[in-house]
């Protein structure tokens, strides 16, 4: 295909563009639906709304609490002392590899990752709001409690192995991070009371994006404003990357189409004017058995092989490629016949 890496390069630029449109126009939403959010602290006030509002729940809400548990905690691997109700460790592997250009350059890449968690709650004023699904959230704030990294000491073979494979380990990093117990944080979702009557904090059903942040709301908002700028500069970006690279394909593709629309031109009005050469030197004195079977007008002048066969013009000879007219057998060749 002639614009094979056109093509694959615009298909990739769609995809970016797509991805980064998406992430965008997420923002922007998330943004409209933080703004539109009421603010409560947890407290008594809290049930009263969900009541007296319809379905008995807020689609979406903005409450800040503080972190409890509603059984044992999670204690820290690396701090005992600590706990928390969500857990996330990590472990990365860091590597040196030799890229395609024969550099080698720092990568890493997850190994291992884990979340723990534990039924959990925001307490205020004395009331508590159960928080569900705390891993759906778009952002989840955790403390970092610990972040190691073992260096690997390379053996003669693993020097030999890396030297062959262009890849070298350089250690493990292993992370622990918490939403610790006793925590501020802020969550925005769906509040609603359930058979039990306990107030819930859930993801929105309509696919609002749910937050547990450490943020205040106005952070958060700066947050995703930022966010919503960076995606807009890289749409505009793979946007005009995108027209760019359609500009010059469609430039290639109406360039050949004009070349070979010319070239057409050409080839016919030079077979015209050929066809008028021959018409002009023709024998017009001809006997029936000496006339092209197919127009009976002009002179046999072409040999069909293998079959030998005199029986065409040269004018008819161009429209009649597979077969012989007169015997049928497959046309591997046409010459000229002189007949003298
Ligand atoms: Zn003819
Ligand atoms: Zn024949």
């Amino acid at each position: 295909m002639d614009y094979l890496g056109e093509v694959i390069t615009l298909g990739i630029d769609s995809v970016i563009f797509g991805i980064c449109l998406k992430q965008y126009l997420h923002c922007k939403n998330a943004i409209k639906a933080i703004k539109d959010a009421e603010f409560h602290e947890i407290g008594p006030q809290l049930g009263d709304l969900v009541d007296k509002s319809p379905d008995n729940k807020l689609s979406y809400i903005a409450i800040r609490g503080i972190v409890k548990p509603l059984g044992k905690p999670l204690t820290s691997i690396n701090n005992k002392k600590l706990t928390g109700v969500v857990q996330k460790l990590k472990i990365k592997e860091h590597v040196v590899a030799r890229t395609t250009a024969g550099f080698w350059s720092d990568q890493e890449r997850t190994v291992h990752k884990v979340y723990n968690t534990v039924p959990f709650a925001l307490y205020g004023q004395g009331h508590s709001v159960e928080i569900l699904e705390p891993l759906s959230a778009d952002i989840l704030d955790l403390d970092m409690v610990s972040n190691t990294f073992e260096p690997t000491v390379p053996s003669f073979a693993d020097h030999l192995w890396g030297f062959f494979t262009g890849v070298r380990q350089r250690g493990l990093q292993s992370t622990e991070e918490l939403l610790r117990e006793g925590a501020v944080i802020t969550g925005i979702g769906e509040l609603s009371r359930t058979k039990s009557k306990m107030l819930t904090l859930q993801p929105p059903l309509n696919g609002t994006p749910f937050y547990l942040t450490s943020m205040s709301i106005g952070s958060l908002f700066r947050k995703l404003d930022d966010r919503k700028r960076t995606y807009r500069l890289l749409c505009i970006m793979f946007g005009v990357i995108g027209i760019v690279i359609g500009g010059v394909v469609f430039r290639r593709y109406w360039k050949d189409r004009t070349e070979q629309r010319l070239a057409e031109e050409l080839r016919q009005s030079l077979a015209a004017s050929r066809k008028e050469r021959r018409q002009r030197v023709r024998d017009t004195e001809l006997r029936e058995d000496q006339l092209c079977i197919v127009c009976r007008t002009n002179p046999r002048e072409i040999i069909l092989l293998p079959c030998g066969h005199v029986c065409l013009c040269e004018d008819c000879s161009v429209n009649i490629t597979s077969d012989c007219p007169v015997c049928r057998a497959p046309i591997s060749q046409k010459a000229a016949a002189y007949i003298i």
